[in-house]
């Protein structure tokens, strides 16, 4: 079956933050959508973030159409490779920006197939709410994710530890080991998540959905879920892409 695709974001500063380090690309006629949240002090965290979304995009765009899946996801997972190599390199052309690193989380239809891969470093997140379920589709990449793995840790308390935000994988950083993929079938009527801590620092997987049960738009969705997170005290920057497969008949 083929699935035609459609698309939203947003992204905010907050209430608290002065700069948007987070960073969002769309581009439903490639099949591809980004969000990356940046971090770094002198605004380098705005710098490593949209260096990533453009390598990414570049290599994608300039890729050849009709690769098979697996190939495609390759081709994901090296775009990841060289934005760490780019940004690191940046980081060291630039004294400012030593330090400087992303997350970067990418969700890519595959040719030909009802399915889709996420590709993935970091904390930011790809949910897929399927008949009314919300599920997360990517692991984060932090310390307190390590610690609920371990058994150490529920998932509630890791929320709101005070080391909830600490990465143990990012792009940017010279140790960066991990690249996850996550790929999956894909079904008319599917919606699709993606987005930076920013909201699910404040928003608990359950209000998520019950907000994306409500009955709106995708540009709607976005733009409640980016209210939700403000009203919630918007402590961090927040940045939201929802994408929905429906059947291409
Ligand atoms: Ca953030």
């Amino acid at each position: 079956m083929s699935l035609a695709w459609q698309a939203a974001g947003a992204s905010h500063v907050g209430r608290v933050r002065r700069q948007n380090e987070d960073a969002l690309h769309v581009d439903a006629r490639r099949g591809v959508f980004l969000v990356a949240d940046g971090m770094g002090g002198h605004a380098a965290g705005d710098v490593a973030s949209r260096t990533a979304i453009r390598t990414v995009d570049e290599l994608v765009s300039a890729a050849k159409g009709g690769v098979d899946p697996a190939e495609r996801v390759e081709q994901l997972v090296e775009a990841a490779r060289r934005a760490n190599e780019a940004i690191l390199s940046d980081a060291e052309r630039v004294p400012e920006r030593a330090g400087m690193g992303t997350t970067l989380t990418v969700f890519a239809t595959l040719p030909g197939v009802a399915t889709r891969a996420v590709v993935h470093v970091g904390d930011s997140r790809a949910y897929l709410l399927r008949d009314g379920t919300l599920t997360q589709l990517t692991t984060d990449h932090t310390w307190v994710q390590r610690q609920v793995e371990l058994g150490k840790l529920s998932p509630r308390r890791a929320r709101v530890h005070p080391y909830s935000s600490v990465l143990t994988n990012a792009l940017g950083v010279p140790e960066t080991d991990r690249i996850d993929t996550v790929v999956g079938d894909a079904r008319p009527g599917d919606l699709y998540l993606l987005c930076t801590d920013g909201l699910t620092t404040v928003l608990e997987d359950d209000t998520i959905q019950s907000i994306l049960s409500e009955d709106h738009d995708l540009a709607g969705w976005a733009r409640e879920l980016v209210d939700a997170a403000n009203q919630a005290g918007g402590p961090d920057n927040v940045t939201v892409v929802l994408i929905r497969a429906e059947s291409d008949a």
